[in-house]
């Protein structure tokens, strides 16, 4: 056994996440420890929920990050609204749609699915039908950003179906929360849940989530018990409401929260607004830089995510040689192909505060030189 301490390398990360924290960031997470029921912890535990309603353009009382990363946003979102024998509808167009069907599956849900290929944006002509053929559905679940493929689906047009249908909307906005519009009221979504490490570029191990006030009286009208002892919200409630004394459920990531007030006060700094056009700028940069090299991107143009580029392997390249070219010549990572697109295509992130002209040049030179390094 080695016993010393861990240094890890300067990277420049351009994957599907986590993205580059920023400085100040990192000094807020490093700041001491105070007790997570002290007077000064509740003020700022205050704070990061009106700094996250605003990053969400909600008013929904229920907002809060769950201690524990996006896959447990999904997971409570999930456990908090559904119960064994409800019915859910749940589009899929890559990893991540599958993987709520599968969380509904697991919560003894009858689920009814809407595929779409992977790559495209969830088409909600079939959302209405399938909605139609169920009437009896509690819930629709989508992803807002497809990480896995590149894509965004029109969430604001698929929240209005399941409003329309009578059903709860289910939003997974983990990779679009920050860098393009996530407009919870807008919207009129119940559930949008994210994740800290992507555009909002805070440490991973959060998950920002809000509910509707629809979707917080059907919690409280559960027949079941939420099966999850530490996810269900009716006890999480009691540890993050505004104004009531604070009980004690779990202890909360102290200095990972002082890390994301930062975040959230430099993100609101810049400006939603800002930050999205910032975003938007980058990509067009890149994608113009892409083509430029002869590559070309899997999205159309319509449905493209401007925090998750998707860039098809040109024919007989060796895909993971080209990833650690880039890492040990450049230091910079880029992300692979999930499931069936594995081998297939690269996902460079231009998230947060990594999304920035210098490093969207870098990784151009990057991937050039390490695809020409390749060929030879
Ligand atoms: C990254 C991601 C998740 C999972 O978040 P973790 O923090 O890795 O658990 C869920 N959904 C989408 C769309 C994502 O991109």
């Amino acid at each position: 056994m080695k016993v010393q301490s861990f240094t890890p390398p300067q990277r420049i990360l351009m994957g599907a996440g986590p993205s580059d924290i920023h400085p100040r960031v990192l000094a807020a997470l490093s700041r001491p420890t105070i007790g997570h029921l002290d007077p000064e912890f509740i003020r700022l535990m205050d704070e990061v929920k009106e700094m996250l309603q605003a990053s969400f353009f909600t008013e929904n009382a229920l907002t809060l990050p769950i201690s524990a990363p996006g896959s447990a946003g999904m997971e409570a979102a999930f456990a908090n609204l559904l119960e064994p024998g409800d019915k859910v509808v749940v589009c899929v167009n890559g990893v991540f749609g599958q993987r709520m069907a599968a969380n509904a599956v697991r919560m003894g849900c009858e689920v009814a699915l809407v595929e779409e290929e992977w790559g495209k944006a969830v088409d909600p002509q079939k959302v209405a039908d399938t909605l139609a053929r169920h009437q009896d559905a509690k819930v629709l679940a989508f992803v807002h950003a497809e990480t896995s493929t590149g894509a965004a689906s029109d969430a604001q047009t698929l929240c209005r179906l399941a409003g329309e249908h009578g059903c709860l909307s289910l939003v997974d906005a983990v990779t679009s929360w920050c860098g393009m519009p996530v407009l919870a009221d807008d919207w009129q979504a119940d559930v949008v849940y994210s994740g800290t490490q992507k555009c909002l570029s805070c440490v991973s191990g959060l998950s920002p989530i809000t509910f509707s006030e629809r979707a917080r009286q059907a919690i409280l009208e559960r027949r079941h018990p939420i099966q999850s002892w530490f996810l269900d919200m009716q006890l999480v409630m009691g540890y993050w409401q505004e104004g009531e004394q604070r009980v004690y459920h779990h202890t909360a990531p102290i200095n990972a929260l002082f890390a994301l007030h930062e975040a959230l006060v430099m993100l609101l700094e810049e400006g939603l607004e800002q930050s999205w056009a910032r975003h938007w700028a980058m990509h067009e940069r890149l994608r113009d830089g892409l083509e430029s090299l002869g590559l070309e991107l899997m999205v159309e143009p319509a449905a493209r995510l401007p925090m998750l580029n998707v860039v098809k392997i040109p024919e007989g390249v060796d895909d993971a040689r080209v990833r650690s070219l880039m890492l040990e010549d450049f230091g910079l990572e880029i992300s692979a192909g999930l499931g069936p697109m594995k081998g297939k295509i690269w996902r460079i992130g231009l998230m947060g505060n990594g999304c920035r002209p210098d490093h969207v040049d870098r990784c151009l030179e990057a991937l050039s030189a390490s695809l020409s390094k390749a060929r030879r």
